[in-house]
């Protein structure tokens, strides 16, 4: 290829996939290497070794793909990662059976490591839980592997993470028992830390956590696969996330967080203006998928708006109990507040807050006295601080499964006290 660039003769068999990029071939001469642009072209007898090697990390076609796109170029670069993948027993056992839609994304915050998102992965075959920190502007994941999930396991691990990056200036969780603690939530005021809470039951609110959440489960179980062990797997997936181009900012996260490329598994040069600035391109790309994120939901899924006011009078959507249970609760309540998508409803002064999505106005007659009459003693409304157990087996059938209470009725189970 040295030759044809000196003689421009491109027309040998072995030659011809680089014809169409012979104008972008550049040579560092100081790494005696060929570059498009600023990607190393790779010879041939080294493109299987470094599909490999990016495949690692077993994250789908489509990261891994964009991975060697950020630092290396090949002719039918798209095609050995898909032969890598097929060939990968750990991916195919683990495929989706139905590719997974879009997922609508946050708007990116101000700063890295400014907001930052937390939830639990598990628990985990071993009983491990997974504490999982993700930075909400460069999309960077923190994982710490946990026992448990009480604040005496909790917060030195917070610890170490602040340590490293910093302490965020608000920090968004669920309502977990731990995130409802009076010692989590004195931890948070001691450090000056906004503490917010997700709305309840609404896991796209978390988008960003979720997007992550599944290909790191993914990893776990390729590891299991593979006869590894899962801690150490972890690692490896963490530096090949790290270093992919983030599904909507299209830049890896550790080059949003650090200004600088980290060293992954892939061959990069060395490089002497270490520093890159990156941050425009990232909102630029992130504004893009939002838009595109968008028009999918318009047209793929029936996006209502919601025109659900104070004051409306509405049913709330309930988990499925048995084949007879209905989608919603057929006991009306009361818009009491609305906050964008988030509602607040309200019966007998017992608060539900929700998405929009949960909440179907009723038309009917309300005859809310008769109802209040009729069930009042019967009834236990759900409240913010019963409904926490239902939300986690909702979102994750593996957490344990101490239920009490559905929307509204107690379940009549021996088992659960
Ligand atoms: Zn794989």
């Amino acid at each position: 290829m040295r030759a044809a660039l000196k003689t421009g003769c491109w027309n040998t068999d072995d030659l011809k996939p680089y014809k169409q990029i012979k104008d972008e071939i550049t040579i560092d001469h100081a790494n005696h290497v060929l570059l498009h642009g600023k990607r190393i072209i790779l010879q041939s007898s080294l493109q299987d070794r470094v599909t490999k090697l990016a495949q690692l990390g077993h994250q789908g076609h489509s990261k891994t793909k964009a991975l060697l796109r950020e630092y290396v170029w090949f002719p039918n670069l798209g095609k050995l990662v898909k032969l890598a993948i097929d060939g990968c027993l750990a991916c195919q056992s683990l495929a989706q059976p139905n590719p997974s839609k879009p997922l609508l994304s946050t708007p990116m915050s101000d700063h890295p490591w400014e907001h930052v998102k937390v939830d639990f992965c598990g628990p985990l075959l071993s009983g491990h839980y997974l504490l999982v920190i993700i930075d909400c502007y460069s999309c960077f994941p923190e994982v710490e592997i946990l026992q448990s999930t009480s604040c005496m396991k909790v917060i030195p691990k917070l610890d170490s993470i602040f340590a490293r990056h910093g302490i965020p200036v608000k920090l968004t969780s669920n309502n977990g028992p731990l995130f409802q603690s009076q010692e989590f939530k004195r931890y948070m005021q001691h450090l000056g830390i906004k503490h917010h809470h997700s709305t309840p039951l609404w896991p796209q609110g978390n988008s960003e956590v979720e997007a992550f959440n599944k290909p790191l489960i993914k990893a776990i179980k390729a590891a299991h696969v593979e006869n590894r062990p899962w801690q150490q797997e972890v690692h490896k997936f963490l530096l090949s996330y790290r270093s992919t181009p983030h599904s909507t900012m299209n830049v890896p996260p550790s080059q949003l967080l650090y200004n600088c490329q980290i060293r992954g598994t892939l061959p990069t040069l060395p490089r002497k203006h270490h520093l890159i600035d990156r941050h425009a391109e990232a909102h630029d790309n992130n504004e893009l998928k939002k838009e595109k994120g968008r028009n999918y939901a318009n047209q793929h899924r029936r996006t209502k708006r919601s025109f659900i006011k104070i004051g409306d009078k509405v049913l709330i959507k309930q988990g499925k109990r048995d084949k007879l249970s209905t989608n919603f609760n057929t006991t009306p309540n009361t818009i009491v507040s609305v906050n964008g998508s988030r509602l607040t409803a309200e019966r007998n002064g017992h608060k539900v807050t929700r998405n929009a999505s949960f909440f179907k106005k009723f038309k009917g007659q309300t005859q809310d006295d008769d109802y209040n009459m009729n069930y009042q003693t019967n009834i236990s409304h759900d409240n913010e601080s019963n409904e926490l157990p239902q939300e986690q087996l909702l979102r994750r059938s593996t957490r344990p499964k101490t239920q009490t209470k559905l929307y509204g009725e107690p379940i009549i189970s021996s088992l659960i006290p």
